[in-house]
This record gives structure tokens, sequence and C-alpha cells, in this order.
């Protein structure tokens, strides 16, 4: 079946028996859906899970090469529609240029997934100021040119919309490591909230998403930043026990993330310790 053609070749797993009826589809079946950082890890899962739903899916990523494959994958999935484009969610000049191609192509996006992000950073005082541009440009930047571009799409349309971006528990659990990602992740949570309020009345939902540890590139590439020799086979190491430990699938922070959309959730903590962290209900008591 189609569904085992595409899990052969990209580890893709149902994200639920019923996607192909059921409220996924009755929800977005036909619907016109964009996800950034689409080329893998929880992007991808997330295109599969709305092709899967029936949606019509835009896969955007830097890496045009994954991004097409996660297009081809999403049409054998069942999306009755798929395009992949190579974009730099930081570089607001090609967002422009994607909102009007999205537009002008397909019509305007119903459910907006900003998923992209970088996680290299590293302790604060060995963070130089262009560590900071490099992470803040993707995970706040690339958020605030997505949701004002195709946010401002859909409040001009007036038949509401979705916007889900991908935060992280890092957003409310401080760091020693990872300071420039977990202050980005934060400023996309509060941004998350502010856009809410404000957009409630257009009929359009702001969700962000929170996952702590999830197996995917990108939890790989964070913690062996700057480090080399011993102290990164030390780390890797220990890493591997950590994620053999937890082994939480992307695919399940899609779930995730389709049922923010189904029930219009304001903040959705995904992985258990995410869900568990008390700082959360301090933080958002509506959480
Ligand atoms: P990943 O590395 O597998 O996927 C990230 C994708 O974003 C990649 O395909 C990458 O090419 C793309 N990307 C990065 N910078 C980009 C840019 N400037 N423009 C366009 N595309 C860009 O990692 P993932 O875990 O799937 O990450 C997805 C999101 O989930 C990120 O925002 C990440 O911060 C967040 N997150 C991940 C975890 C985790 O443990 N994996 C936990 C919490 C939050």
């Amino acid at each position: 079946t189609a569904h085992e053609e595409a899990s052969a070749s990209g580890g893709y797993r149902p994200v639920s028996a019923s996607g192909a009826r059921g409220p996924y589809a009755e929800r977005f079946g036909g619907q016109l859906v964009l996800v950034t950082g689409a080329a893998g890890g929880i992007g991808r899962a997330t295109a599969f899970a709305f092709a899967e739903a029936g949606a019509r899916v835009v896969a955007v990523d830097r890496d045009g090469e994954g991004a097409a494959r996660t297009a081809e994958m999403a049409r054998l999935i069942g999306a009755p529609g798929a395009w992949a484009e190579t974009v730099d969610v930081a570089d607001e000049a090609a967002m422009e240029k994607l909102a009007e191609k999205v537009a002008g192509e397909h019509g305007v996006v119903d459910v907006l997934v900003n998923n992209a992000g970088t996680g290299l950073s590293g302790p604060f005082l060995d963070t130089t100021t262009d560590d900071w541009r490099r992470v803040l440009d993707v995970n706040l930047w690339g958020v605030v040119h997505g949701c004002r571009l195709f946010g401002g799409q859909m409040a001009e349309r007036g038949q509401g919309g979705h916007i889900v971006n991908t935060a992280s528990a890092a957003a409310y659990q401080p760091s020693r490591i990872l300071p420039a990602y977990a202050t980005s992740k934060a400023a996309v949570l509060m941004l998350s909230e502010c856009l809410r309020a404000e957009l409630a009345g257009r009929g359009i939902g702001v969700s962000a998403v929170c996952p702590g540890i999830v197996n995917t590139g990108i939890t790989a590439t964070a913690r062996f930043a700057g480090v080399s020799g011993e102290e990164e086979k030390r780390r890797r190491r220990r890493a591997s026990k950590l994620y053999a430990m937890r082994n939480y699938p992307p695919e399940k922070v899609a779930g995730a993330i389709l049922r923010a959309v189904l029930d219009d959730r304001a903040v959705v903590p995904v992985t258990p310790e995410a869900r568990g962290a008390r700082l959360l209900s301090r933080l958002m008591p509506g959480a």
C-alpha cells in the first residue's frame, strides 16, 4: 500500500488509523496546509499526518531535496496535492515571495505550521552574538514572518484559519546548555499567546506546541555543537542512552499538532517531561 511504501522510505507511521475518515478528515480534507521545516523530523511527520487526513500540503524547507521527498511521500499517503518549496524562513524577502506564490497557485493557506527551527547554541558564556543571531533569526524571526504573511492573508480573506507554532518545553524550562534556543522558544510561546488574543475575533486560532525531547536530527546536532574528542564521545554515549530511554517519535508530536488545531488549544505540552513541568502551570495558567 501507499502507507507501506512511504513507511519503507521515510520511517512513516500513521498518526491515527482513522486518519482517512473520522474527525481529522472532516476538519482537514481538501484544506491547504503549509508546514515549514518539512524536510525531516516533526515537520515531515506533520506533513504526512495532514496528507493522511486528505489535506493539500506545501512542504517548505531550506533543504529543498528533503522537502521534495516529503511532498512526494505526502502524495503517496493520500494528499490530493503536495508541493515543495525551498525557502529559508529567516529570509523575509524569500518568505514574501513564497506567500505570494502559494496564494497565486493554490489559494490562501488554511493551516500554517511554523515548525522550522535550529538548535545550535551552547552555554551562555561560550556563545557569540552570531550564535544568538543565527538561532533567533530562524526560531523567532522565521515564525514572525510566517505569522505576519500567512496570518495576514487569512485575516484578509476573512474565513478563519489556524496557526501552529512549534515552541518547546525549553520555552518554560531554564537550560544551562541552550540559553539562546530556550530564549527563542519562550519568545515563540509568548508571540503565540499574543497573536491568539489578537486574532480570536477573526476566527483564526493560534496554538503553541511544546515538545520535550523528540527523536529527530535537531537533538543530536544541538548536544554536540562545539565539542570534540573525548567530550563528544562521552556526550554521545549519554545521549544515546537518554534517547533510547525516552524514544519519543516525531509522529506523536504531529498528532498533537493536528489535535491542537482540531480542539483549538492555546498551549500544548507534548512529551511526558514537557507535560510534567511545574513551571508551565505557573507561567501559562491556561495551558
Ligand atoms: P529537524 O532538524 O529534524 O527538523 C528541522 C527542519 O527545519 C530541518 O528539515 C531543517 O532543514 C529545517 N530548517 C532549519 N532552519 C531552517 C530555515 N532557516 N529555513 C527553513 N528550514 C529550516 O528537527 P525537529 O526536531 O523536527 O525540529 C522541528 C521543530 O521542533 C523545531 O522548531 C525544533 O526547535 C522543535 N523542537 C524539537 C524538539 C526535539 O527534541 N527534537 C523538542 C522541542 C522542539
